[in-house]
């Protein structure tokens, strides 16, 4: 069973696909051993894995169950207090976090692996962690030595749980609308206002951000003035700080997830970076947390998959398992293709955001190894985290989107089974709907996608993905040539993006989707080099998608402004 969470694919990709070696020794050169410390990780992963297992049957019996709000105090349902009890119990919070402070320094690949199982097993308890460490994360990256003494150790002994407070109700995906402020009296600082949709809203540390009162007048509506503070429920020296939860919400899915509108009344918070200067601080926690909500999307897809694959082997009609019906075999096999290309982009993902924390690391450690060339290094840093930078917006887009599509077709497999209350196939359901919501909506993660093209990644991607099949076309010649017949598509389309943003805007999730079915097609082949029992996943895949990639070009092409006009009119928009 636990062979369920930590997967055949994570096996793969740990053991095989990345290449650990030259990390470790940019990152931890005082390792000598890379086998014995794959092996640990492995067995850290395989930990988890039988901790999911284990906890799964209570998750899915209690998935219905609502944290409440008695007395100012947030209680969440059993699930998540027994399993994140044997989450910590077997030291597995916070691993991100350097050893320093207790943490185990896992790789965003690791933790996201990780984060994947636990979202497969239960999906509220994975925001609560998964939030705990992205929090302890920017504290360790921003925080004073005083504030990462103190409240790191907590986090990794699992003492305190982080929450991330943005939103509030004008300030949605437009954090530009903040108005909460943060005062300075005298060297401390104090933060008024009110948040909403907080998750994990009652726990121990809050990241608020909140506009330094001395320039908002200034910065109102935007982004600029805007300060990252850590704010404490309860002060260092015992006393209760000026906050508290107003509210839990009651949701369609994640309900053991506590959601919270949380008041601050002058509470004293502790500055985190630089003053007037938050948002940059927060975009490292958002961009860490899109991969994680990436990962709990995945996570998700898989369980649902898993759970439709079974049912679908048991259940029988007209005399034979429903799997045997082709069309109950194609929803399966599209949902199988699906996982296995946002897994793909995640992990991609997840590998490159490793080798910039690591050259990152090299180059900040003064030390000048004979046979690295510190300029080399610091380009292929530039490089990768362009890379880094649009990729993570097209991962939330694409496997949160997965998630949802996957989960809906695991309810129509189980038939009216589905549609019951205590149905898992249900609950995927429910608690996938989110994923595309929160950390940025789908169309907003399609936005940045294109704003990175437009700065430049696309032609960097493009021709990376050139110099791949280069090296590809010799074994697979079909599959290269339709992906470069892809990418030369995709250049074809870029003249009818260039005139009118609105209409790049309008066009914004297809352009993404062309890019992901090139740069996935690639990853499979890569994949397929190594293990060519995966050729018939990329062949399958690269098809069915190159199709899909053709037509988004001809509805590019062929299209203009005037679509938009036409939009205004259907709506009645128009005066
Ligand atoms: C369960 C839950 C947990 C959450 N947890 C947290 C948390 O821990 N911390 C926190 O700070 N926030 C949290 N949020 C808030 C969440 O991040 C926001 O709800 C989300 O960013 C969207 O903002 P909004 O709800 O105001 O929607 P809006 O911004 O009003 O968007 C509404 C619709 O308009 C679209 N839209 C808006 N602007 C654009 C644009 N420029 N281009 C194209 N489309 C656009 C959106 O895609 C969406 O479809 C949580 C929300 C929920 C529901």
């Amino acid at each position: 069973m636990s062979d369920d969470f930590f997967h055949s694919d994570m096996q793969f990709f740990l053991e095989h696909r990345i290449d650990w070696a030259p990390y470790l020794r940019l990152k931890r050169p005082e390792v000598t051993d890379t086998a014995s410390e794959i092996e640990a990780w492995r067995t850290i992963l395989q930990t988890a894995g039988d901790i999911c297992a284990e906890l799964t049957p209570l998750a899915r019996a209690g998935w219905h169950d609502e944290v409440k709000l008695e007395n100012g105090v947030v209680h969440v349902p059993e699930h998540i207090a027994r399993g994140y009890d044997l989450f910590r119990r077997a030291g597995l919070v916070c691993l991100p976090v350097d050893p320093r402070w207790g943490g185990a320094g896992l790789s965003m690949f690791l933790n996201s692996a990780l984060l994947e199982m636990l979202a497969g097993a239960d999906p509220s308890l994975m925001t609560i962690m998964g939030l705990q460490s992205g929090v302890a994360m920017d504290i360790e990256k921003y925080g004073t030595d005083e504030l990462r003494d103190y409240w790191l150790p907590r986090f990794t002994s699992g003492e305190v749980q982080g929450a991330m407070d943005l939103t509030e109700p004008n300030a949605g995906s437009d954090l530009g609308g903040i108005t909460t402020r943060v005062t300075e009296e005298g060297g401390r600082f104090f933060i008024d206002g009110s948040k909403i949709f907080i998750t994990n809203g009652g726990c121990e540390v809050h990241l608020v951000l909140a506009r330094d009162a001395a320039t908002g007048e200034q910065s109102k509506g935007t982004t600029n003035g805007l300060c990252l503070l850590l704010c404490p429920k309860t002060l260092p020296d015992g006393r209760p700080n000026g906050m508290r939860v107003s509210r839990v919400e009651r949701k369609l899915g994640i309900h053991g997830s506590p959601t919270c509108a949380v008041d601050f009344d002058h509470a004293e918070a502790f500055l985190l970076g630089e003053r007037g200067n938050g948002f940059r601080a927060m975009l490292d926690l958002m961009n860490n947390a899109r991969l994680g909500v990436s990962a709990q999307g995945l996570g998700i897809a898989e369980s649902a998959f898993r759970q439709a694959r079974n049912y679908a082997r048991e259940r029988s009609q007209f005399g034979q398992p429903i799997i045997r019906q082709p069309l109950v075999k194609s929803m399966l096999t599209l949902m199988a293709l699906e996982i296995q290309a946002a897994r793909a982009l995640l992990y991609h993902t997840c590998t490159l955001v490793d080798r910039c924390d690591a050259i990152a690391t090299y180059l900040a450690s003064g030390r000048t190894d004979a046979d690295l060339d510190r300029a080399a290094l610091q380009q292929e840093y530039e490089h990768a985290h362009q890379l880094v930078r649009f990729f993570t917006p097209l991962c939330k887009f694409l496997t949160t989107e997965t998630a949802n599509e996957v989960a809906r077709r695991g309810i129509q497999i189980h038939g009216g089974l589905g549609f019951m209350a205590e149905s898992a196939a249900g609950q995927f359901h429910s608690d996938s709907i989110i994923t595309t919501i929160y950390e940025g909506t789908s169309e907003i993660q399609a936005s940045f996608a294109l704003r990175e093209m437009a700065k430049g990644a696309l032609f960097t991607v493009l021709a990376d993905l050139r110099s791949s099949l280069e090296g590809l076309r010799g074994r697979f010649p079909e599959q290269s040539a339709q992906l470069e017949g892809g990418i030369a598509q995709l250049e074809a389309t870029l003249p009818s993006l260039l005139g009118d943003p609105s209409y790049a805007l309008l066009n914004a999730k297809r352009v993404s989707e062309m890019v992901i079915t090139v740069v996935v097609g690639v990853e499979l082949l890569e994949q397929a080099v190594l293990s060519p029992e995966r050729t018939v996943l990329a062949s399958a895949y690269i098809n069915r998608k190159i199709l899909e990639v053709e037509m988004h070009a001809r509805r590019i092409q062929s299209g203009d402004v005037t679509r938009l006009e036409r939009y205004d009119k259907i709506l009645g928009l128009t005066d």
